[in-house]
């Protein structure tokens, strides 16, 4: 199959030629035909397997073929996503597919003065790119108008609500004609994704390209047992040992990526961090430097982290386990994309195991373990399958100085004192009402 047999028009063929996308991908290959053909669709798909050209393709040729000219401070296509970041890279992958199309698209999103885009807004745009805060000032305030949009994107919906967005979304959806094609993308589907989905969509067709909550399986994943204390020892161990050329590492909280950050700085390892306490230029220039080789370790945190895309990263490190067991699946999506292999390595701490669990259920999959030499931990992991169950106790229990957990479900334990988790502190498993509930957190 190609790209010019779904029925993509020239000059986005050549589009891709330009990028050297040869093939579809599943996604691409379900999801250009129905939304060309006016489908609303509801999409499990995660980050790494093409989805924004899923979306995005079919969504510019009926921008060009279809409507009329746009208004001033109108606009014809809106893509929703959770973060800047995201709103930015979605935005360059369609200014890419648009290269050349006739069609005027823009992003904007908070954290960045408003009055350039309100000026920028003002001839119109075809295609608008948005996180939901900023979007509804400019609403508010009479810079965008919703009359002509003829489509919605809802991109990575789950971390849209996850992040408190849903009352945003709510008045969002209210403002908007009730006539339009709307697309649903998601990496999971919780009851809180279907009742949303089910408000937003009109007779959708669905499209599975991995199996629920599954996370990508060109990934090679594994988990290191090591004590916490231990945890920077190891990780400087197995950079000089592996001799790592890039990492993307993920650390639970703020505090946790500034002290892996500054040991490493201190040991002259070339690294940067990037999470939702540091200012948006600052973290967009980590990334950029990341990307460009110019850093070899880039730590982050969840939100700061959300919807990276980085070409070819060999190699995810999860410092700590995400609080939320899906955040497991959206960081090891950074790895192992579009057919490539890549590998992503848990340092995991006895008093994680809960967290270790919730994974291995969510992916259902039992991680393998790996001891590495001189750092084997005084702390046991207990032993975990993908049942969910932590299903033995530590082999040779040493007495441990501090009871830690053995199987009980406590979230609060698995934060240091006096350090917030940057990912809001969602539950694994959750049954959130759409548009009334969730942690409300606005500036990622
Ligand atoms: P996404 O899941 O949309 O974040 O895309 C993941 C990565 O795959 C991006 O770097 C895309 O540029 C790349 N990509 C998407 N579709 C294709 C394709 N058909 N062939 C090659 N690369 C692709």
């Amino acid at each position: 199959m190609t790209f010019a047999t779904l029925g993509l028009i020239d000059p986005l063929l050549r589009a891709l030629e330009t990028l050297g996308y040869q093939t579809p991908t599943p996604v691409q290959a379900q999801a250009i035909p129905a939304v060309l053909g006016g489908r609303d669709l509801m999409a499990a798909a995660q980050t790494g397997t093409g989805k924004t050209a899923g979306f995005a393709l079919p969504l510019l040729q009926l921008l060009t073929m279809e409507g009329p000219k746009v208004d001033s401070n109108s606009v014809r296509a809106l893509i929703l996503v959770p973060t800047r970041e995201l709103a930015e890279q979605v935005h360059e992958s369609v200014r890419q597919y648009a290269e050349y199309l006739p069609l005027r698209t823009y992003a904007v999103y908070g954290g960045v003065s408003i009055n350039p885009q309100m000026m920028k807004l003002r001839k119109g745009v075809d295609l608008l790119v948005a996180t939901p805060g900023r979007l509804l000032d400019l609403f508010r305030q009479n810079a965008v108008k919703f009359s002509q949009l003829q489509t919605l994107v809802l991109d990575e919906a789950d971390r849209m609500l996850d992040l408190g967005f849903s009352e945003e979304l709510k008045s969002i959806y209210a403002a908007l004609p009730k006539k339009r094609q709307t697309l649903l993308f998601s990496a999971t589907f919780s009851d809180a994704i279907r009742q949303l989905a089910g408000q937003m969509l009109n007779d959708p067709l669905s499209i599975e390209v991995s199996p629920r909550n599954v996370a990508a399986n060109t990934v090679k994943q594994w988990v290191v047992p090591v004590d916490k204390k231990r945890k920077p020892e190891l990780f400087s161990h197995l950079l000089r040992k592996n001799r790592w050329k890039q990492v993307l590492v993920f650390a639970k909280t703020r505090n946790g990526v500034d002290a892996l950050v500054e040991k490493l700085q201190g040991q002259g390892v070339n690294a940067d961090g990037i999470h939702g306490d540091k200012p948006q230029a600052t973290r967009q220039r980590a990334l950029d430097r990341f990307k460009a080789s110019e850093i070899q370790i880039l730590v982050a945190t969840d939100v700061a982290a959300r919807g990276l895309d980085i070409e070819d990263l060999p190699l995810v490190v999860n410092f700590d386990l995400p609080i939320v067991a899906e955040d497991y699946i959206h960081r090891i999506g950074r790895t192992g994309r579009a057919g490539s292999t890549g590998e992503a390595i848990s340092l995991v701490c006895a008093d994680e195991v809960n967290l270790l669990s919730a994974i291995e259920m969510l992916t259902r999959q039992t991680l393998k373990r790996h001891e590495e030499q001189d750092f084997e931990p005084e702390h046991r992991v207990p032993e975990t399958d993908a049942s969910g169950q932590v299903v033995k106790k530590p082999k040779k229990p040493k007495k441990p100085k501090t009871s830690s957990g053995g199987g009980k479900r406590n979230l609060g334990k698995w934060v240091d004192s006096g350090e917030v988790a940057e990912a809001p502190a969602v539950k694994p498993v959750r049954k959130v009402p759409a548009f009334n509930t969730g942690p409300r957190k606005r500036k990622p």
